[in-house]
């Protein structure tokens, strides 16, 4: 082993030799080594029983650790349902028998933390009477070179003589002091920086200083009445889309007609085996098990052309992905669409035009490219269907902007369905949750189950429990009701709201959710005015608005015990990899400054929560930054099987008083490792050290994992490359989004429990198993990020931003959500990112503002009209300072017993958002044809029963879509094409697991964009004016080669420059003479000082500030071979990979409905 100095300035890094560094732990090291479980310094938790809840025992659910919140929960209402179906996040059904896997620590009954006595365990303190098991730790320094040993006894007990045996020598831990002579003063608190302002408190607003007080807000801000003008406009019912296509099903046309125009949704023989380009029958119950229309002579091809003529510079489709080649006279034929539609009804705005031929200014737009979907050749034009004459997103978007944008939602009436996404508007609260916390698939629902049945639409609501607001809109109170706690229903649980009815002349109040009448304690007694009203209805957030929170008490909190500030441990992989691309540095430098911006609480100067530091390859290093240390010492742990945490004292700490130390660590970081050869990384192990560090010091937290590679390295957790593209299109693909093993999924739980939330960066040259990997990030409400062949000058920029991002933004722990609904539905189904151990409480380690949860329900019981149907949403969560509190969403929606009034209060955004997340779990379990055939079915289903119980009468050749819906086809189209369902050759298995994670926290504007993406012509753009182009829809056909486009995707953001743009913006932009001198490596624009560069960079950072991530910009030349990818986005087209055009998803959809109808 080397020893002496390393560092050219004098820094002393002493590695002494192996016999001397390898030392048995003594008494403080016992405490770590509970062999038979690893959490030994688990906080006192004595018997683990759950919050005492005073008044109401809280429901135990044996086994499960989630009991620790039995008393939030409450008992459940009357009836119980099964558990739902095993999805995307569920993690295994926990019923407490079953041991964990190896290395993971017992949970269900805590039965490990019974041994310790209160206050037994303490942070680095010796527990003498626990046996020690093995030896773990070394001296961490050469005795005598280092200064601060003296100020750490404690420390030092923990170092005995050098080990002797064999074993000992395996478990080695080495220690060693680094220091720096030259480290820099400690920086001051701002420096560079103004003080942070980026994360907006809470509760800025509200000073909660006793029962029942808080800062009352204008009575002006009042609920208005009812009567109010912003309800839906009632008259789309009878302005249904139609769409006659009287010849769909007629004679075939040669196929030379097919592309584009002629679709390939034609009927094929369902018991075929349908190639992966076409829209097979679906297997629903109600499809007929044939399908109309000239079958095949025995072939299992449908109508989609094979081949791709336009995108000539373009790889051959993935084998697995493309149909056998259709000859001419074998495809079936196509559906016609004539130009003059008697039957044919103009819709109110305009989308549905006039048949046309192919557009003027498309065919011409790439020379010697034919245009897209057509086929070479000379063809008299094909009648088909105008693209301008079916339903228009943008159209949809633009009307709801004008239409909505101007005057402000407010929730004060029942059942309301908000603007848009797209719209901008602003939310005034008065008795409704906003639709940035709480958007519906319907605001009308039926009353029945039958009812449900029939239309099939479900009944879904994504909620964001956190969610950001715009700085005009005031956030929520926070209501301290002292000692006795929120107010709530004594039977179901509920929390005090607007719709709770109070009686007996304010006496007692009666449930909104399950009918109970509960005593009103008399501290919160007030008397009734002549409505009914209690006086103080507009003085209590919880009696007048739709969103407030509830300061926790003691009985809200693990152990009867407030939490402490939660803690952010930076684990940073140091294999050679990570090193050698200049990541170890930049996360280095980076923290230094970005560890100023941790989230504080409201008007906190600085930020509660601590930090701390491990770097990792094969063996981890701990470090201790106390802020005593003149010097971090670091501590290095290669025994990962039994993963445990080496110190206590100095690990975790306050920022600011351990500046010096900190900065002195990351300094000395990419130095120490800068010649390692290391190249393997262990995964688990690193989850392990962080949750167990939590847990030692009895707080919640985050655990930022910077992972380079597959964790192949000998370890719990360890993976093998099992990447294998032969399998998509099989029954096996779904094996490709399910993890490797169960370990992970059993470390989730027990971060769960320890309230570890984990946030993973990934900057993968190579397949890494992202499915697996993201197990833990995705079950503890963490996020994940990817960078794929990292390289600093191209991706810093995006991966800083992102981290910047992820630090400071406002993020609850240890936090649990449950929906209550009223009698008639309940919550069934939940998606996003986060645990369950029983089928209705959310367990999230973490939840940050951009996270959202998607939640469905179900009939169990008649709704009534009057009545309506309640959703609340209560998050009890610990905030960013440590204090416990609960958020409450409440959302009141109409119900019916017309089917009309359900399809006329839909929102299709969400609705999609829903089906995406359902579709993507659904890949896990099932076959992905599966899975788009049962969209594709579903939505038939929603869109006939429109037909048959709403449209008025028409002819069968006519497709009619609620006004509502009329973009579910190309919405749903955009989702089955995604790479998840319908994956090119160029999509790796990472990349469509880590799309399927992301999405399922998707709040619905995420979804939206994410599935049509904006596209903008940018020399529309006004430089003298704030207000934006009108965007494009997302269509080859639409691109002018003499103009520039801009793409977002939530992801990415791309810049498409036709090969005819006037040199004069080229130069403004790029700054460069001529398209060829472009450089299609930019990943920023450069900064000139004209107003054309001006105005688009100033577009750009304004999309990047609405997205939760940044976006990566892309420059496209066309005809580039980048141009490739930009195409994949223009989702009306037809995919290379076989994703249907929307003209031709449309006519397949009208088919599928026709045959649901006949
Ligand atoms: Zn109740």
């Amino acid at each position: 082993m080397l020893s002496g100095p390393l560092f050219s300035e004098g820094v002393l890094f002493f590695s002494v030799s192996l016999q001397l560094r390898l030392v048995w732990g003594c008494d403080t090291m016992s405490v770590n080594q509970q062999a038979h479980t690893g959490h030994s310094y688990g906080p006192p938790q004595p018997g683990y029983q759950g919050y005492q809840q005073p008044g109401y025992g809280g429901q135990q659910m044996p086994g499960a650790h989630h009991s620790q919140y039995g008393a939030y929960n409450g008992p459940m209402p009357g009836y119980q349902h099964p558990a739902p179906p095993q999805g995307a996040l569920r993690a295994p059904p926990t019923s407490g028998a079953s041991p964990p896997a190896s290395g993971a620590p017992v949970l269900a009954g805590q039965p490990v933390y019974s041994q310790f006595g209160q206050g037994d365990v303490q942070n680095g303190i010796a527990t003498p009477a626990v046996q020690m098991q093995r030896p773990s730790i070394s001296q961490p320094f050469i005795p005598g070179t280092a200064p601060t040993a003296v100020s750490q006894p404690a420390t030092f007990q923990q170092y005995g003589p050098p080990p002797t045996s064999a074993q000992q020598l395996t478990n080695h831990v080495a220690g060693m002091q680094i220091s720096s002579v030259s480290a820099p003063a400690p920086a001051p608190a701002g420096l560079g920086y103004g003080p942070p302002t980026s994360v907006p408190p809470a509760s800025g607003s509200f000073t909660a200083t006793g029962s029942g007080l808080y800062t009352p807000y204008s009575s002006s801000q009042g609920p208005l009445p009812v009567n109010m003008t912003h309800g839906l406009p009632s008259t789309s019912l009878a302005q249904g889309l139609s769409l006659a296509q009287p010849n769909f099903s007629g004679p075939p046309l040669s196929t030379q007609h097919l592309p584009a125009q002629a679709p390939g949704f034609v009927p094929p023989p369902s018991s075929t085996g349908i190639g992966p380009s076409s829209y097979p029958p679906t297997t629903g119950a109600l499809r007929p098990s044939t399908m109309q229309g000239p079958s095949l002579p025995g072939q299992a091809v449908t109508g989609l052309p094979a081949a791709q003529p336009n995108h000539v510079s373009s790889p051959p489709p993935h084998p697995a992905m493309s149909g056998p080649p259709m000859t001419g006279t074998q495809g079936p034929p196509p559906p016609t669409v004539h130009s003059s539609q008697p039957g044919y009804q103009v819709q109110q705005n305009g989308s549905f035009g006039q048949v046309r031929g192919p557009q003027p200014n498309y065919g011409g737009a790439y020379p010697g490219t034919p245009s897209y979907g057509s086929q070479p050749g000379p063809l008299p034009p094909p009648k088909r269907l105008d693209p301008d004459s079916i339903p228009s997103p943008i159209q949809v978007i633009e009307d709801d902007r004008n239409n909505r944008g101007s005057e402000p939602f407010i929730t004060g009436v029942r059942g309301q369905v908000p603007p848009l996404v797209t719209t901008n508007f602003l939310v005034k609260d008065q008795g409704n949750a906003s639709p940035r916390y709480i958007r519906c698939t319907s605001y009308n629902i039926p009353c029945t189950s039958d009812m449900a049945k029939q239309s099939q639409v479900p009944l879904a609501a994504v909620i964001k429990p956190l969610a950001t607001l715009p700085t005009d809109e005031a956030l929520p109170y926070l209501v301290d009701h002292g000692e006795p706690g929120p107010i709530r229903c004594n039977r179901c649980k509920a929390y005090m709201c607007p719709f709770m009815q109070f009686i007996e002349g304010g006496r007692r109040f009666q449930c909104c959710f399950c009918s109970c009448v509960t005593e009103v304690p008399p501290h919160y007694f007030q008397h009734l005015d002549h409505t009914g009203k209690r006086v103080d209805f507009y003085d209590r957030p919880e009696l007048s608005l739709g969103s407030y929170e509830f300061l926790a008490t003691v009985s809200y909190c693990k152990n009867n015990k407030f939490p402490n500030p939660p803690a952010f441990i930076f684990m940073i992989d140091v294999s050679y990899n990570a090193v050698k691309s200049g990541l170890v540095r930049l996360i280095c430098e980076e923290l230094k400054s970005l560890l100023d911006y941790l989230p504080r609480e409201g008007n906190m100067e600085e930020s509660a929560v601590r930090v701390g530091f491990v770097t990792y390859n094969k063996v981890l290093h701990f470090y201790n930054v106390k802020s005593s240390l003149a010097q971090p010492q670091m501590m290095v742990v290669s025994d990962v099987a039994d993963m445990f945490v080496p110190l206590l004292d100095g690990f975790l700490v306050n920022v600011n008083e351990s500046r010096t130390v900190i900065v002195s660590l990351l300094d000395q970081i990419p130095e120490m490792f800068a010649d390692t050869r290391e190249t393997e990384t262990v995964f688990a192990p690193v989850i392990q050290a962080g949750m167990e560090a939590l847990k030692a010091a009895e707080c919640a937290g985050k655990l930022f994992i910077f992972h380079t590679s597959l964790p192949i390295a000998e370890a719990p957790g360890k993976l093998k490359n099992r990447d294998d593209r032969k399998l998509i299109n099989t029954d096996k693909e779904k094996t490709l989004f399910q993890p490797q093993t169960s370990f992970y999924s059993n470390l989730a739980k027990d971060c769960v429990a320890q309230g570890c939330c984990v946030d993973l960066f990934l900057f993968p040259n190579q397949y890494l198993d992202v499915a697996t990997l993201g197990v833990v990030p995705c079950q503890t409400g963490g996020s994940i990020y990817k960078y794929a062949y990292f390289q600093l000058e191209t991706d810093q920029e995006r991966f800083l931003n992102d981290l910047r991002k992820d630090v400071k933004k406002e993020v609850g722990f240890d936090a649990v959500m449950r929906v209550r609904t009223s009698t008639g539905i309940r919550a069934t189904d939940f998606f996003g990112a986060f645990y369950m151990s029983n089928t209705t409480d959310v367990e999230l380690a973490g939840l940050d503002c951009d996270k959202t949860i998607t939640v469905e329900f179900k009939h169990d019981d008649k709704l009534s009209e009057d009545s309506g149907a309640l959703l609340q949403c209560a998050l009890l969560y610990t905030s960013c300072a440590g204090q416990r509190r609960l958020r409450i969403h409440n959302l009141s929606l109409n119900c019916c017993t017309q089917l009309a009034d359900l399809y006329r209060n839909c929102e299709t955004d969400t609705l999609i958002n829903y089906l995406a997340k359902f579709a993507y779990r659904g890949v896990l379990n099932n076959p992905v044809k599966t899975v788009r055939d049962t969209l594709i079915n579903q939505c038939a289903q929603i869109l006939a029963c429109y037909r048959k119980n709403c449209a008025s009468p028409s002819s069968a050749g006519q497709l009619i879509l609620p006004e509502c819906m009329k973009l579910l086809p190309v919405y749903l189209n955009c989702v089955l094409k995604s790479d998840v369902l319908q994956p090119g050759a160029e999509v790796s298995t990472d990349d469509r697991a880590y799309i399927r994670q992301l999405v399922s926290s998707m709040d619905v504007a995420e979804t939206n964009i994410f599935f049509y993406p904006r596209l903008l012509p940018l020399t529309k753009v006004d430089v003298d004016s704030d207000t934006l182009p009108a965007a494009i829809r997302d269509s080859e056909e639409r691109l002018s080669k003499g103009d520039m486009y801009l793409l977002e995707n939530g992801l990415n953001i791309f810049i498409w420059i036709g090969v005819n743009v006037q040199q004069g913006l080229i130069q403004n932009l790029f700054g460069v003479s001529s398209f060829s001198h472009i450089s299609s490596t930019l990943s920023t624009l450069p900064v000139l000082e004209n107003p054309f560069s001006k105005r688009v960079r100033s577009i750009i950072e304004m999309f990047q500030a609405q997205r939760s991530r940044y976006m990566k910009l892309i420059i496209v030349k066309q005809e580039d071979k980048l141009e490739m990818l930009f195409k994949h986005f223009l989702v009306e087209d037809k995919s290379v990979n076989g994703g249907a055009s929307y003209v031709d998803f449309l006519c397949h959809m009208h088919k599928e409905i026709r045959q649901l109808l006949s």
